[in-house]
C-alpha cells in the first residue's frame, strides 16, 4: 500500500484536488515540485505523487513545504524495480546504471498505475480527485486517469519552440527524407527560419524498437483536455500560437516555474541536497563584480567523461588568462569522478584557487544564477536550465547533449539571441559515454565563455536582450500577467469539472 504522509488540511472539500505524476526524473520533478506550490496557492487541494528513493531526495524540499502550510501532501507508491528488472532502488532516471535499462525503466514505469488506481479509490482522507496532471513521458498515469473517468492534463517539461517543431518535423515526414545525418535543412513552417540536423533533432522515442512507449506518448497527448507548459507567453507566442492551431486545444504556459521560489532558502533546496554551504557559497559570490562569474554545469543527466572534463578545465584556465576580471563555478558530478578524474581535479582545483570553485556533487543552482555577480552560464541547455537562466538575465554558452537540447539551443542562439554556441554537434544520449567524436576541445571552451563574458558590443546587445527578457518572465509571473493568469484558468478548469 502506498505510503501516505499524514496532513490534515485535505478536508477542504470544496477545493479542487489535483494529482500532480511526475516523471522520476531530477529535471522533471523540480519544476513540477513549483507547479504544486504554485496550484496551491492558487487554491487548489494537490496531490504529488512520488516514490520512496525520490521523496527521500527531496525530503528537504517536502519538509519546506509542509512547514509553509500550503495544501500539497506527498504520497509514495513502491515502484517495483527489481521485478521490473532493474537494481534495487533504481526509482529516477540519473539512477539508471547502464544505457541497455534506460527502456527497462521507461516501460516499466507503468507499473506504478494500479498502485494510483488503488490509492486514488481508496483514499479516505482526501477529497476524490478533479483532475490528473501528469508528465508527458507518463502517459500510464493518462490512462489511470481515463479509467477511473477524471479529467486529465499533460505537463510538459520542454520549450514550445522544441514541442513545435518536432510536431512539424513528424507531420511532414521530412527526416524520412534525410540521408545525410548532419546535412542542415529548414524546419517546415516556422515563422522564423531555422535550420537543423537530423542527427541532432530526431526523438528518442521515434526510434525502432520503442513503436509501443511512442503510440502511448502520442495517445496521452491527444486525450489529454489541455497542455501545462513550463514557459511563458511573451518568450515563445510565435510557436504557442502555431501550437495552439495544430493542437485545437488549451495551452497554458505558467512559467517561468523557477520564479515561484523568492527566498534564498527555496532557491537554494530544489531537487537534491546541495553539496556545498551555500552561506560560504553566497560570500564567494559576494566577493566578485557583477557579471564577472561563470557559472558551468551541465544538469541532472549529462556525463563528462575524464578526457572532456579535462578539456573543460583546460578551457576555463586560459579563459582566466583572457579575462583577468574573470572567475568561474564549476558543477561536477559524482558520477563523473573516475580514479585519475579525482587526482587531476584536485590539482585543478589548487590551480585555480581564488577565482575558481568546483562544485562536486549538487550545486544550488539556482541561487547561484540569481546571484548578481554570475553574468554567464555554461549549459547543455535542458529546458529548466535554460529557462533559469533566462529568468535570471544570464547569458548563455550552450552545449547541448541530447533530447530537446539541440533545438533549445537553436531558441537561444538564432531566435532569442541570448547565447554563444561552444559548438557541439554530434549528440550523446545521456546514459551512454559520450563518444570522442562529441566531446568538444578546450579552446572552444575558452572562446565562448571569452565571448559570453566580453563579447564587445555584441555582447552588450546579447546581455542587454538578456535582461528584458528577464523582466517580462518576471512581469509574466507576477499578478495579472499572462502565467499568473493561465494558472488561474487551469483552477477554474478544475472547478468546472467538480
Ligand atoms: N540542478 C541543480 N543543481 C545541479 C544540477 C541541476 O539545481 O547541480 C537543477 C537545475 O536547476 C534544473 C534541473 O536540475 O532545474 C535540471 O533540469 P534541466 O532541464 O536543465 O536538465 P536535465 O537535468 O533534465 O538534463
Amino acid at each position: 500500500m502506498p505510503n501516505q504522509m499524514p496532513i490534515n488540511h485535505l478536508n477542504h472539500s470544496k477545493k479542487p484536488h489535483l494529482i500532480l505524476v511526475p516523471l522520476m526524473a531530477q529535471g522533471h520533478m523540480i519544476p513540477m515540485v513549483d507547479l504544486a506550490c504554485l496550484l496551491a496557492g492558487a487554491g487548489a487541494l494537490v496531490t504529488f505523487i512520488t516514490t520512496p528513493v525520490n521523496a527521500a531526495r527531496i525530503r528537504p524540499v517536502i519538509r519546506r513545504i509542509e512547514s509553509s502550510g500550503l495544501p500539497v501532501q506527498f504520497v509514495e507508491l513502491c515502484f517495483p524495480a527489481v521485478e521490473a528488472g532493474l537494481p534495487a532502488g533504481c526509482e529516477n532516471i540519473d539512477l539508471i546504471p547502464s544505457p541497455d535499462l534506460f527502456k527497462t525503466f521507461m516501460e516499466s514505469l507503468s507499473l506504478l498505475g494500479p498502485q494510483l488506481k488503488l490509492h486514488l479509490a481508496a483514499a479516505s482522507s482526501a477529497p476524490p480527485p478533479d483532475c490528473i496532471i501528469f508528465d508527458s513521458l507518463n502517459s500510464w498515469a493518462s490512462t489511470v486517469a481515463k479509467e477511473l473517468g477524471v479529467p486529465h492534463l499533460m505537463f510538459y517539461g520542454p520549450s514550445c519552440f522544441y514541442i513545435l517543431c518536432s510536431l512539424l518535423l513528424k507531420k511532414n515526414q521530412v527526416l524520412k527524407t534525410i540521408a545525410d545525418d548532419f546535412e542542415l535543412f529548414p524546419v517546415p513552417g516556422l515563422p522564423e527560419p531555422v535550420e537543423v540536423m537530423k542527427a541532432q533533432v530526431s526523438r528518442w522515442m521515434d526510434r525502432p524498437g520503442w513503436e509501443k512507449i511512442s503510440e502511448e506518448f502520442y495517445a496521452a497527448e491527444d486525450s489529454a483536455q489541455g497542455i501545462i507548459m513550463n514557459s511563458f507567453e511573451e518568450l515563445e507566442s510565435s510557436a504557442l500560437e502555431l501550437y495552439r492551431k495544430e493542437k485545437g486545444k488549451k495551452i497554458w504556459p505558467v512559467g517561468p516555474l523557477s520564479l515561484y521560489n523568492k527566498d534564498a532558502e527555496s532557491q537554494a533546496t530544489r531537487g537534491n541536497a546541495s553539496s556545498v554551504d551555500t552561506q560560504l557559497l553566497v560570500n564567494w559570490l559576494d566577493s566578485k563584480e557583477p557579471n564577472s562569474v561563470m557559472f558551468v554545469s551541465f544538469g541532472s543527466l549529462a556525463r563528462n567523461p575524464f578526457s572532456q572534463l579535462v578539456e573543460i578545465g583546460h578551457g576555463l584556465k586560459s579563459a582566466l588568462s583572457s579575462l583577468p576580471s574573470l572567475s568561474f563555478i564549476w558543477v561536477v558530478k559524482e558520477a563523473e569522478k573516475g580514479d585519475g578524474a579525482k587526482k587531476w581535479m584536485s590539482e585543478f582545483e589548487a590551480e585555480i584557487k581564488g577565482r575558481g570553485m568546483v562544485i562536486q556533487g549538487w550545486a544550488p543552482q539556482e541561487l547561484i544564477l540569481t546571484h548578481a555577480a554570475v553574468g554567464g552560464f555554461m549549459t547543455h541547455c535542458g529546458w529548466n536550465s535554460t529557462l533559469e537562466a533566462l529568468a535570471t538575465g544570464v547569458v548563455m554558452a550552450t552545449w547541448p547533449r541530447f533530447g530537446d537540447q539541440f533545438l533549445n539551443e537553436k531558441l537561444v542562439v538564432d531566435v532569442l539571441n541570448v547565447g554563444v554556441a561552444v559548438g557541439a554537434k554530434v549528440p550523446t544520449l545521456f546514459v551512454d559515454e559520450m563518444s570522442e567524436e562529441a566531446q568538444v576541445k578546450g579552446e572552444k571552451v575558452r572562446k565562448a565563455v571569452v565571448e559570453v563574458m566580453d563579447g564587445g558590443k555584441e555582447g552588450e546587445a546579447r546581455r542587454r536582450r538578456a535582461g528584458e527578457l528577464k523582466e517580462k518572465a518576471r512581469t509574466a509571473t507576477e499578478e495579472g500577467g499572462s502565467s499568473s493568469e493561465n494558472l488561474k484558468d487551469i483552477i477554474r478548469f478544475a472547478y468546472s469539472r467538480k
